[in-house]
This record gives C-alpha cells, structure tokens and sequence, in this order.
C-alpha cells in the first residue's frame, strides 16, 4: 500500500488516534458493515479458544477446576454472546466501547482464578495471559483508547495479584513481571500501529474523495456555465442547437418561433448600452416565462434576437402562442422613448414555422426568419407565420 504523507493527519488524529466525529461518521458509513462482519466472526474464534482453557485449568488450577468451568461457561461465554448479539444492533461508539468491559472480563477472570487458586501450577496460567490481550488488541482491533485501557488495568492487576498472592514463588516475581509487561505491551503497540494505519489511509482516501467530488462539481458547473448566456441567464446558442439537434417535439415535430426587439439600436441609442442589456434581461425572463409556463423552451440566439421552441403540430395553438407572446412583451410596459411605430414601449416581432417532415434544423430557422422580416415588414409587434 502506498505511503500516506505525515500532513495527511495534521490537526486531525489526536494521540489516542481520534479522528474528527464528523470524519469518525464518514468512516463508519463507508466501513460500519465490515467492521461488525469481522467483529462477529473474531468474537466467535475468540470465545471457542477461550473455552479451551477450560482443559488447561484441569492441570494447572485442579483444586477450583470445576469453578473455571463455571465461571467460563456461565459468566464469560454469556457476555461473549450477548456482545455478540448487540454488535450489529447498537451505535458506532456503543459496539467500540461495549468491547472493554468484555476484555476486562476476559482478563481480569483467569488473573482472579490464580490469585483463589492454592494448585503449585497456577502460576502457569499467568503465560496465558499475553494470548488473551492478542486476541483483544490485534484480532479484535480494539479502538486504540479502549485498548490502552484494557491493557493498562490488566496490566495493573496482574501485577498486584503475583506480587500479593500468598505463597507465590519468590523467584517467579522478576521474570513474570517481565514477561506480563512486555507481553501486554507489545500487543498494545501492535494495536497502536495497527489503528494509526487504519485512521491514515482512511484520511488520506478521505480526502482523494473529497478532490474527486469537487472536481466533478466544477466539471458540472462549468458544463452548465458554457450552456447559459452570460448577459440574461436563459440558454444560449450552444444549447438551442443542442436542443434542436435532439429534435423537438415527440416524432421531432414541433413549433419554432424566431423572436427579434423592434428597433433596439434606437433604444440603445437613445437610453444607452447599459439599460439596453437591462432591458436585454428583461425580455428575456419575460420570454423564458412564456416558454416554461406553456412546456417550451426558450434561448438567446444571439444579440436581441431569441428563439423559442414548443413540442406541438397544430397551426391554431402556434398562431395563438405567437400572438400571445408578442403581448406578453408588450405588458412589460418597458419604456422606449424612440420607437418610430409609435409604440411607447419595447416590442417584439416573432416569426414562427411548424416543422415540416424530414426538415433539416437551419431550413426550419431560415423559414421562421423569413417570417420573421415579414412582420417587421408589415409593422412590427405582431406574429406572422411561415
Ligand atoms: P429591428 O426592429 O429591425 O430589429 O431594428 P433593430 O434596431 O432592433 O435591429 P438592428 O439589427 O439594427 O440593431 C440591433 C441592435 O441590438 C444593435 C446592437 O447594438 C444591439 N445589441 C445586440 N446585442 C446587444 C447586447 O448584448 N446589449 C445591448 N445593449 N445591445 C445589443
Ligand atoms: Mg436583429
Ligand atoms: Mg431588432
């Protein structure tokens, strides 16, 4: 596996190698699943070894050997279960902790035989006790702050038992002091590099993540920014070809309609460029309004000139939504102080043309622009078909 850079864990694992709750929660939604599958089968392996010791007892502990076997089946291998019950049923923080009261009894029990223990062997058992914190820190992989509190309190209490167990051999005292620290220890130090790798790769996937989903947004964002005209907002000339390349209507028929504002060099003439491109956006949210409330669409072809485009074959309803949209404008009551028609108001002439079977796109918006010239023509403000 690659090298994961120190930066990686700046500010965000503490020495008990606590990630941030928010990232504790990401972790939980990508690898919960995993961890209680594992966490139940080593539970199980666990406890089927554990029970083993129910043989060792037999030579080592004979005089209270019918007690560990009790205490093992009765006490130890229920709680075993009901852990393992809970497990896949309780939160994320409930399933790590509940693991150290279980550890605790896993360990704590056999250091409670040897001290009631009389048998010469007890002290034997003291060797079993590094493979139980194995089991808890490496196969289990407790959260590294429950570990260290396991491995500490046992490590406590093994001591005070062998140090304050009656008739304990003196000679035993050093090495097994030894060998239950180093023995706990190093499986705590397994656990400590084990959980460090686990909180690292998961930060730095994390984080390749977050890159990846950012850059699919601008990706996206910038998708959209180079479909929409900048001055209005509406769809730009890119996307009405797109949308007429994917034919309009059901069967690509349809209904196109060629808008132009009547005398708009006037207008910014007289009120300049500035009202001009307000008076550009207007028009064209009062267009995009029209299109959306009657299921069109609606785009700036370019410079005053827009088209609009509807999924339907029926002359009357296409004269009715060209009329209807010439007057939509003209409710606007923008102001135009240099209209040569006498309107006191901008306007708009359309030119509009049904699709004809087999119609290419451009002959469509070359019949719509004819019309168009048509009504300019003959007055301006009006619709005229082709
Ligand atoms: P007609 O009624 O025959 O269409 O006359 P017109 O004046 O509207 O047509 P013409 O083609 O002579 O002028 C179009 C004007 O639209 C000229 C140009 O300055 C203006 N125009 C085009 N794009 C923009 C724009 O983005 N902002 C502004 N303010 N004006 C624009
Ligand atoms: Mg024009
Ligand atoms: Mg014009």
């Amino acid at each position: 596996m690659s090298r994961v850079p120190k930066s990686i864990t700046k500010g965000r694992l503490d020495w008990l190698l606590r990630m941030p709750p928010q990232l504790e929660q990401a972790f939980e939604r990508d690898f919960g699943k995993s961890r209680v599958l594992h966490l139940r089968q080593v539970i199980i392996v666990g406890l089927i070894v554990y029970n083993i010791y129910n043989l060792t007892s037999l030579h080592l502990m004979a005089d209270i050997q019918p007690f560990t076997v009790a205490m093992r089946l009765l006490v130890l291998t229920p709680g075993a279960l009901l852990i393992f019950y809970l497990v896949p049923r309780v939160p994320a923080f409930w399933r790590e902790f509940m693991l150290l009261p279980g550890m605790l009894l896993g360990t704590l029990l056999p250091l409670y035989l040897l001290y009631s223990s009389n048998s010469p062997y007890a002290a034997y058992t003291v060797g079993e006790l590094p493979l139980v914190l194995l089991f808890g820190n490496m196969l289990l992989v407790m959260r590294f702050r429950y570990a260290l509190v396991m491995t500490t309190i046992t490590c406590l209490v093994a001591l005070w038992v062998i140090y304050n167990k009656p008739g304990f051999d003196p000679n035993l005292l050093f090495p097994m002091t030894v060998q239950i620290i180093t023995g706990l220890f190093f499986t705590l130090y397994g656990n400590w590099h084990m959980e460090r790798h686990r909180c690292r790769h998961y930060l730095a996937q994390y984080d390749a993540q977050t890159r990846a989903d950012r850059a699919e947004r601008i990706g996206d964002e910038m998708r959209d920014l180079s479909f929409i005209d900048t001055l209005t907002g509406i769809p730009n000339r890119r996307q009405i070809d797109e949308q007429l390349s994917g034919g309009i209507g059901r069967d690509g028929a349809g209904l196109l309609m060629m808008v132009d504002i009547d005398h708009f060099k006037v207008y910014n003439d007289r009120l300049g460029h500035l009202a001009g491109d307000d008076c550009l956006r207007r028009v064209a949210s009062a267009l995009q309004h029209f299109a959306v409330a009657h299921g069109g669409f609606a785009g700036r072809y370019g410079g005053e000139e827009f088209i609009l485009l509807f999924p339907l074959d029926s002359a009357i309803r296409a004269e009715f939504l060209a009329n209807g949209l010439v007057r939509a404008v003209e409710n606007l009551k923008i102001p135009h102080p240099g209209q040569p028609t006498g309107a006191l108001c901008v306007t708009v002439s359309v030119g509009y043309a049904l699709t004809a079977t087999g119609e290419s796109a451009e002959t469509l918006i070359a019949r719509a622009d004819q019309a168009l010239y048509a009504a300019k023509r003959l007055g301006r403000n009006q619709a005229m078909a082709a």
